[in-house]
């Protein structure tokens, strides 16, 4: 029997549901019961009737899952997958920033620590920060941790001062990719067309015909008439861009944007979690209570936005 087909039995047995991000390896995208983006896979684990949730992502993405479904079994394939930008923002920095700019709302990017979630007014991700900042009540934002992703949002959202916690976070994978990269696939296909990140550099991000979250991304290469794209993100997009959207052309704006905790998992640690049932996600209640409220919060806008 295969892994894929253990997996299938597997999942069956133990009425689980199987989430992966749009980052995962090829073959764990393909055992999945759904592909998304973080705000995606937030509404699908909202949403799920299972009782076990296997998350293949990092674990601020699992940790999100678990506060949606406190009663639910949590698992993650290995527990090491953590995100180098979510670790950057530490409670005791949005704690200091909230003493020092007592009127200003708390919107968080999805990329944090539950325990930081705790403490913010709302959560956003890439897809919907926009929208999320032009809600809020306040003129300033405290808003963390990704600083190109501020950048971004100051550009769409002038009327609000964004202070940054702390104040130059970034994601590494993204932060890397360089405008001489994009110049250098802008050559060698110069028919294609450039979505970025908005976790990419402003340089970047100045460069590009589309900023968009990775399932935007998606969305552009269905609808744009071009046939042609050049990816400024995670090289895992390029597997399911070439499910979803067949026939079209993708390339990645440099091979080395891999992201090596999304890599973490595989097919094996996804059917290891299964049979054994460990690497569970564990929170303390008083966090879980805290931080879905930012949670739903974001939720709730996005429902009535329709921005999924
Ligand atoms: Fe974190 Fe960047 Fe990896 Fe996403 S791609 S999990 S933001 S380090």
């Amino acid at each position: 029997m295969s892994i894929a087909d253990e997996i299938a039995r597997l999942k069956k047995s133990k009425n689980a549901v199987i989430l992966a991000h749009n980052y995962q390896r090829p073959e764990v995208q393909d055992v999945a019961d759904f592909v998304g983006d973080s705000l995606e896979l937030s509404m699908k684990a909202a949403a799920t009737g299972c009782d076990v949730i296997v998350f293949c992502g990092v674990d601020f993405m699992a940790e999100t899952a678990k506060i949606l479904n406190p009663d639910k079994t949590v698992l993650v394939p290995d527990p090491d997958a953590g995100c180098p930008l979510s670790e950057q923002l530490l409670p005791r920095d949005v704690e200091r920033q909230k003493a020092a700019t007592p009127e200003a709302s708390v919107v968080l990017y999805i990329n944090t620590t539950a325990a930081c979630k705790a403490l913010a007014d709302v959560v956003c991700t890439s897809a919907n920060c926009v929208e999320v900042i032009r809600a809020a009540p306040s003129r300033q934002i405290i808003f963390g941790p990704d600083s190109n992703l501020l950048h971004y949002a100051s550009k769409r959202v002038p009327e609000k001062e964004l202070i940054g916690v702390p104040v130059f976070g970034y994601c590494p994978t993204h932060h890397n990719i360089t405008p001489a990269q994009v110049s250098e696939a802008k050559t060698l296909h110069p028919g294609a067309k450039v979505i970025v990140h908005p976790e990419c550099t402003p340089e970047v991000q100045e460069m590009a015909d589309f900023i968009a979250s990775t399932s935007g991304m998606v969305r552009i290469a269905k609808a744009d008439p071009a046939q042609e794209f050049i990816l400024g993100t995670e090289s895992g997009l390029l597997h399911r861009l070439g499910r979803d959207v067949p026939g079209k052309k993708f390339y990645a704006a440099s091979p080395a944007v891999v992201c090596p905790n999304m890599k973490k998992n595989t097919l094996e640690k996804v059917r290891d979690v299964l049979v054994n049932e460990n690497h569970e996600i564990v929170l303390p209640g008083g966090v879980i209570e805290k931080a879905r409220v930012p949670i739903e919060r974001m939720l709730e806008l996005t429902r009535k936005w329709k921005k999924y």
